[in-house]
């Protein structure tokens, strides 16, 4: 048996026949550029969010620059992201030209610590952006009650979280990327909602961000020929929204068949010594962008499965304050304890809508025996 890592041909098999019918219309329209079906997607998705407003854009990355830049965020200002997600994160934050500013995570969900916050917090902080990490929200109700104390605005980056809901103090259940000043989706094709391209949102409540961050994404216009400010060409293709608009019709579906996959998963690989699956509280609905677990043993497990034709996947080998490219902000090891001994333990496990039972079986079988061979 041979199992990829993401199977995003399974997928799309079944809609195929609608994401031609879709891309059909976007050529006898001819409205390539904010056409017709990326208002309708942005009222499609900020409905699925709970949120009012949405703004299709170029990528997650450019969601994420495009919020900052919205609140007007740049050199001096510091913006609190965690040592531990995908680097694009902090790239947004330097692109600015603001500092980013790394945070431990909490060893059970691998989300941003709320201690790890409170510790990263100076005067000139300006934003935090909590990641939720893999398709499991971060603990949003501290994270807003520490940013409102202090007038810090909070970004959340849901690129991993198209779905995910998390249940408030007050009891009711907001949509991951709908609690901060703004969220901010990808929808890279391997997302949980992915185009067949690059492409990504921000949503917010906000009419104010909203408009600003309709003109930043189109070069600054604010009319056809008036542009107020230095924007960019970052806009979300009518081509992608359009797939897009087909493919969000199926989210549940799929973040179901993701869920029964993490509870087989924990079914047949619970209580393993020298084993840590992924902990999921009560007051959260996870999507397991990612099933991610650890290993003291990673490197053997590694080779295990991949002679056995699974695919595996590092996310993430290297926690972000030990990047290269940040090799000159100041930071080192031992800085960020709890992300460096995940980075080294951390393996994803084979994870995808219509994943088949005997596939899971065989994965646990893989990883079991391995195990037991010691
Ligand atoms: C994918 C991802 C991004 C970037 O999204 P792109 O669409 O690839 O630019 C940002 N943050 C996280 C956590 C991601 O997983």
């Amino acid at each position: 048996m041979k199992i990829p890592s993401a199977d995003l041909a399974a997928q799309h098999k079944k809609i195929a026949p609608q994401l031609k019918k879709a891309c059909e219309g976007v050529l006898k329209r001819g409205d390539f550029i904010l056409g017709k079906d990326v208002a309708a997607f942005e009222r499609e998705f900020a409905k699925m969010c709970g949120a009012r407003f949405a703004a299709g854009v170029s990528s997650g990355t450019d969601a994420l620059f495009l919020a900052l830049a919205a609140l007007g965020i740049g050199p001096g200002d510091e913006v609190i992201v965690p040592a531990y997600t995908f680097i694009a994160t902090a790239f947004a934050v330097s692109y600015t030209g603001a500092q980013p500013v790394f945070a431990d995570i909490d060893e059970r969900s691998y989300n941003i610590a709320v201690q790890g916050i409170v510790r990263a917090v100076s005067p000139r902080t300006k934003a935090i952006i909590p990641v939720h990490l893999y398709g499991q929200p971060a603990q949003m109700d501290r994270i807003m009650g520490i940013a409102a104390g202090g007038g810090i605005r909070v970004i959340e980056d849901a690129a991993q979280a198209h779905g995910a809901r998390i249940r408030m103090p007050s009891g009711t259940w907001k949509s991951a990327g709908n609690i901060g000043d703004m969220g901010c989706f990808s929808f890279y094709p391997s997302k949980n909602l992915g185009g067949l391209g690059d492409g990504g949102m921000v949503v917010t409540n906000d009419g104010e961000l909203h408009k600003k961050l309709l003109s930043l994404r189109d070069c600054g216009r604010v009319s056809r020929y008036e542009h107020a400010e230095i924007g960019y060409n970052a806009r979300l293709d009518t081509l992608q929204a359009a797939f897009l608009r087909v493919k969000l019709r199926y989210l549940d579906e799929w973040n179901e068949s993701r869920r029964e996959t993490a509870a087989l998963y924990a079914k047949l690989l619970g209580g393993i010594d020298g084993l840590i699956l992924p902990y999921a509280a009560s007051d959260i609905e996870h999507v397991y962008h990612v099933y991610a677990v650890r290993f003291k043993a990673r490197s053997r497990i590694i080779s295990a499965l991949t002679k056995s034709h699974i695919g595996a996947i590092i996310h993430y080998p290297i926690p972000i304050h030990l990047q290269p490219a940040y090799a000159n902000s100041g930071y080192k090891e031992g800085d960020f304890p709890v992300a460096e001994t995940v980075c080294k333990e951390i393996l994803s496990l084979p994870m995808f809508p219509y994943m088949r039972r005997r596939q899971v079986e065989y994965v646990a079988e893989t990883i079991k025996k391995t195990l037991k061979r010691g």
